[in-house]
C-alpha cells in the first residue's frame, strides 16, 4: 500500500496545524525533509522530536515543528505513521504537504487513515462509522453514543448473535449429516426457542433506531404560522440572539433555512418557513402545498398564533393541518392581548397550548418542557442500553430479522430442515455486514467517502 498523507487539521490559521503521514515509506520520506535537533536519538513509537522542516533541495527551513512517531502496528492505521504538529498557517501546512508529495508520499482520499485501521483489522466498520458520527456529533449525547459504538459496544453485541446463531447452526448441522436419527421434537422445540431469542434481540436494537434517529439527525421541527405571528421572532428567541433577517423570493430554491438548537441534550432542527407568504392570491396555493410537505415532513409542529387578534382563514387551515402531528399550539403577543374566547374554542384540538411572548422572550421554557415530555427526552438519556443510530445498521437488523422470521415459519410448516440451516445462516451473513463482513468494495468506498480529508 502507498504512503498517505494529508492535513489533518481544519483549513485556516490556527494555533498548531497537524499534517499525518502514514505507510511503509512514512519515515524514510520524513528523514528527508525532518531535521530533528537531536540527531543521535532513534524514535521509538509514542514519542515526540523536536526539529525542523526544511526543503531538501535549497536546504531552507520551512518551520519549527514537533514530529510524533508511531511505530506498526501500534498506530491509528497499524502502519508506520507520524503527525508532524507545524504551525497553524495555510502556506506552512501546504509547504510541507507539498514536500511530503515531492519525496514519495500520495495524497490521502478522505477517509483514507480510518479506512486503513479498518483494512489492517485494527477496528471494524461500524467503529469506523462510529469515528464519523463523533466528527459530525452535534450535541454531548449524539458524542457519547457515538463513542460507544468506537469502543466496540455495538460489534460485542452483533458478534454475541452471530454467535448464538453459529451455536444454533451446530445442532442443526448434527441433524442435517445424520438424517437417520430423525430431529427429535425436544430439539426442534430448543431450535424454535433459540429463534424467537435471537428475534426478540434483533427486535429491541431495531425499536431502538426511533431513539437513536432523534439523537443522530436531531427533532425536524418546524414552526408554521401565518405573516406577523412571531414565527422569526419566536425563532430568534430560540436562539437566543438576533439572526440577520434573510430575504426569500418565492420562485428561489432555498425558501427554508435550517437552524439548531439543543433541548436537553437533543438537538432541535428548526426549520423556518420564511419563504411562505400569501402576499398574493397567486402564491397562495404554493403557501399551503408548501406547509402541507412541511408539516408532513416534521417530526414536531410549533404553530404560532397572535392571541392579541381574531384567528384568520389561515391560521384556522394551519389548525386543521396540525390535527394529526406531534404538535404544540403557541399563542404569541401575550404581552399585548388575551386569546378571545372563541379563538381558545377553535385551538382546542388536544394539543398543548402554550402562551408567550417572542418579543419579550416570556414563556420559552414551557416550549422547551412540553418538548422534552413530548419525546420522553429524559428517558432516552437515562436509557443506558445500546442504541443503534445509523440506517445501514438498522437495515442490516431488520433484514435478519425477516430472515429469522422465514426460519420460523419454515419450522411451523415442517418444512426440511436444510431449509432453515440455509435462512439462519442469510440471517447471520446480513448482521456480519453491521462489522463489515461479507461487503462489497462499494458500500465501503461510500462510507469512507463521508470522511473529512486527513482522517
Ligand atoms: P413572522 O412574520 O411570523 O415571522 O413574524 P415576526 O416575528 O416578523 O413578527 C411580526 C411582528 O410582530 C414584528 O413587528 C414583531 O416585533 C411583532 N411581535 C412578535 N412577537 C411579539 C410579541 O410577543 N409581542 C409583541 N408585542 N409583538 C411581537
Amino acid at each position: 500500500m502507498s504512503t498517505i498523507v494529508a492535513i489533518s487539521t481544519a483549513t485556516g490559521t490556527s494555533g498548531i496545524g497537524i499534517i499525518r503521514m502514514s505507510g511503509k515509506k512514512c519515515f524514510e520520506i520524513l528523514g528527508k525533509i525532518f531535521l530533528p535537533k537531536n540527531r543521535k536519538i532513534e524514535p521509538k513509537g509514542y514519542t515526540i522530536q523536536y526539529g525542523n522542516i526544511i526543503d531538501p533541495k535549497t536546504n531552507v527551513i520551512i518551520d519549527e515543528v514537533l514530529v510524533s512517531y508511531f511505530i506498526e502496528p501500534r498506530s491509528y492505521t497499524k502502519e508506520n505513521l507520524c503527525e508532524i504538529n507545524s504551525h497553524g498557517g495555510t502556506v506552512v501546512m501546504r509547504k510541507i504537504l507539498e514536500l511530503c508529495l515531492e519525496n514519495g508520499a500520495v495524497l490521502a482520499e478522505p477517509g483514507e487513515f480510518t479506512k486503513r485501521a479498518f483494512l489492517n483489522g485494527r477496528i471494524d466498520l461500524s467503529q469506523a462509522e462510529a469515528v464519523i458520527d463523533i466528527l459530525n456529533a452535534k450535541t454531548e449525547l449524539e458524542a457519547q453514543t457515538a463513542e460507544k459504538q468506537l469502543e466496540g459496544e455495538l460489534s460485542k453485541k452483533i458478534n454475541s448473535i452471530i454467535n448464538q446463531g453459529v451455536t444454533l447452526m451446530s445442532q442443526i448441522d448434527v441433524s442435517i449429516d445424520y438424517p437417520e436419527y430423525d430431529v427429535e421434537e425436544i430439539s426442534k422445540n430448543n431450535i424454535k426457542i433459540e429463534l424467537n431469542n435471537i428475534k426478540q434481540k434483533l427486535q429491541e436494537l431495531e425499536d431502538s433506531f426511533d431513539n437513536g434517529k432523534l439523537l443522530k439527525e436531531g427533532i425536524k421541527t418546524v414552526i408554521v404560522g401565518t405573516p406577523n405571528a412571531g414565527k422569526s421572532s419566536l425563532l430568534n428567541a430560540m436562539l437566543k440572539e438576533e439572526r440577520a433577517i434573510v430575504t426569500e423570493y418565492e420562485g428561489t430554491t432555498r425558501d427554508t433555512i435550517e437552524e439548531y438548537i439543543t433541548v436537553n441534550g437533543i438537538a432541535l432542527k428548526i426549520i423556518d418557513t420564511a419563504g411562505i407568504r400569501d402576499t398574493e392570491n397567486k402564491i397562495e396555493k404554493i403557501g399551503i402545498e408548501k406547509s402541507k410537505k412541511l408539516i408532513e415532513e416534521a417530526d414536531l409542529v410549533i404553530a404560532i398564533f397572535d392571541s392579541s387578534k381574531e384567528l384568520n382563514k389561515w391560521d384556522k387551515i394551519i389548525i386543521k393541518l396540525i390535527s394529526y402531528k406531534n404538535a404544540i399550539i403557541v399563542l404569541n403577543k401575550e404581552d399585548i392581548g388575551k386569546p378571545s374566547n372563541e379563538m381558545l374554542n377553535c385551538i382546542e384540538i388536544g394539543k398543548p397550548i402554550i402562551c408567550i411572548s417572542a418579543l419579550r422572550k416570556t414563556g420559552i421554557e414551557k416550549i422547551y418542557d412540553e418538548i422534552k415530555k413530548m419525546f420522553d427526552i429524559d428517558k432516552i438519556k437515562q436509557d443506558s442500553s445500546l442504541i443503534i443510530t445509523n440506517t445501514r445498521h438498522k437495515q442490516a437488523i431488520k433484514d435478519a430479522e425477516e430472515k429469522i422470521d422465514e426460519a420460523l415459519k419454515t419450522m411451523e410448516n415442517k418444512m426440511p430442515i436444510d431449509i432453515i440451516a440455509i435462512q439462519i445462516t442469510d440471517a447471520l451473513q446480513k448482521l456480519g455486514t453491521i462489522t463489515g463482513n461479507n461487503i462489497s468494495e462499494d458500500v465501503i468506498k461510500d462510507i469512507f467517502s463521508k470522511f473529512c480529508l486527513g482522517k
